[in-house]
């Protein structure tokens, strides 16, 4: 906090994981001398992405890529496109995925990237030349695509650095990505994952994140001798790994019972059907509008609110949106409506007393450095693919990432029987362990 006092969710996320080191750092003590290097980035890279519009004007945005912690394997994360993207929230997430790729088992370390582009949204001068009610075209996001890689290509690499998608990146922006990396480069390698299966792609890496939450899941309920049938279940948000949570719940037998973006929350009280997610997934990905559009004669759009407050008791909460989504409040509501177990899809969605209401009520939280690890798994079975010019069949890589979410949760498991504490802090403690050990073992660099 003395080097970088405005970063607020940096901090955040490094205090998350810090709070959990204190009885490793008793047992182990040798630790210590790697945790305050493991906090500051190995590299930061920050660049002008000019483009123009269809308006003809030139657009400025600014770009970022962290590289965070390469101990145990090339930097892997993806690439965040959110008018909020600063500094901060790529480092929060560039940490956060140092622990969540170590708890893998896949040798891939940690990144992050992004811009303050939004690639839904109005342009920027809104009311200017350029206003542009629907959002932006496809051209226009190509465009800032390409100039966002013609930086981006000279500091990444299949052996050095591999981004992905993450929010405002999906099947369109790696398209655009992958083309101008190929253009630049001269090569064709597996340097970008996420891609679409016919140039590249891993089946089931659309699904990898909701499903895998759903996975660790389970192993949960397993442990508590339950099963995920009937369980009445709140998912946020609506993009990518929202759907595929959902779908998997559906499949499984669970009751969904909400879906929101960042204008409001659908609620349906007897459960979204797998039509309605369907609808839900038409109008996300390719109308690109908002759940105000959702129609169904059994249930309801709510403007402006989270989906927390919709008028129903619950299991399960899975929130899938962005970081920061369940704060005290929204945890006081979970436990008062009985949800007992919070599946984080999303990256950081709690705040930290949201983590300590929920433990002090004896709510289980599956940490999303560990829940949502199916993604990243997922892209790192990809670079396996890339690697060996092989594509595994959809049963093949499912197979995989569930015997990976198993491991996970049992690596986590282990972590917070044999130091006493719940599995969010297992998780962190299980991760933080396995980079330590390397980092200490390949010296002071
Ligand atoms: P998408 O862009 O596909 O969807 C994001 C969803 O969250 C949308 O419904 C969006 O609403 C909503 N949202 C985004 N920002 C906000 C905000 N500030 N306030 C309220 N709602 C918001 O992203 P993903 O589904 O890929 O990512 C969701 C979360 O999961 C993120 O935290 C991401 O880091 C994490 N994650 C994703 C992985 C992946 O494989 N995709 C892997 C691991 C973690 P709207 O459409 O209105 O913008």
């Amino acid at each position: 906090s003395r080097r970088d006092p405005e970063q607020r969710e940096f901090l955040q996320a490094v205090e998350e994981v810090l709070m959990c080191l204190e009885p490793v750092l008793a047992k182990k003590p040798e630790y210590a001398s790697v945790i305050e290097r493991m906090c500051e980035p190995e590299r930061l890279i920050v660049f002008r992405v000019p483009w123009i519009d269809d308006a003809g004007n030139v657009q400025i945005n600014r770009g970022f890529r962290v590289q965070f912690n390469s101990a145990i394997g090339p930097f892997k994360g993806g690439l965040r496109f959110h008018p909020s993207v600063n500094v901060s929230i790529i480092k929060f997430l560039g940490f956060e995925q140092c622990f969540k790729n170590a708890l893998t088992t896949l040798p891939m370390g940690g990144g992050k990237g992004g811009s303050d582009f939004d690639p839904d949204g109005k342009s920027d001068n809104e009311g200017g030349s350029d206003f542009d009610p629907d959002g932006k075209s496809d051209n226009e996001v190509m465009r800032f695509c390409q100039s966002f890689m013609l930086e981006l290509a000279r500091h990444i690499g299949p052996q050095t650095d591999v981004p992905a998608g993450d929010i405002g990146v999906g099947a369109r922006e790696i398209g655009y990505l992958y083309g101008m990396y190929k253009r630049v480069q001269n090569e064709f390698t597996g340097t970008l994952t996420g891609k679409a299966i016919e140039w590249g792609g891993s089946n089931i890496r659309p699904e990898a994140t909701g499903y895998g939450a759903v996975y660790f899941g389970l192993e949960i309920l397993k442990e508590q001798n339950d099963t995920i049938k009937g369980k009445r279940c709140m998912v946020s948000g609506s993009g990518n790994v929202a759907q595929y949570a959902a779908k998997k719940l559906i499949e499984l037998g669970a009751v969904v019972l909400t879906m929101s973006d960042s204008t409001g929350y659908v609620y349906e009280p007897n459960g979204f059907t797998e039509a309605q997610i369907d609808q839900i997934m038409e109008i996300k990905n390719k109308t690109r509008t908002t759940l105000a559009a959702y129609k169904s004669e059994t249930g309801q759009y709510v403007a402006g609110e989270r989906c927390w407050n919709a008028p129903c008791n619950a299991d399960i909460a899975l929130p899938c949106a962005t970081q920061n989504e369940v704060e005290y409040e929204d945890a006081v509501k979970l436990v008062s409506k009985g949800v007992k177990l919070v599946l984080e899809g999303a990256n950081m969605p709690t705040t930290n007393d949201g983590i300590n209401f929920l433990h002090s009520k004896g709510c289980v939280l599956a940490p999303a450095k560990a829940c949502n690890a199916g993604g990243v798994a997922v892209s790192g079975l990809e670079m396996a693919q890339n690697a060996t010019m092989t594509t595994w069949s959809p049963e093949d890589v499912d197979d995989r990432l569930k015997s990976i979410m198993v491991d996970i949760h049992a690596a986590a498991s282990a972590a917070a029987k044999e130091y006493g504490v719940p599995l969010q802090a297992g998780a962190n403690i299980a991760g933080f362990e396995k980079i330590a050990r390397a980092m200490i073992a390949q010296g002071c660099v």
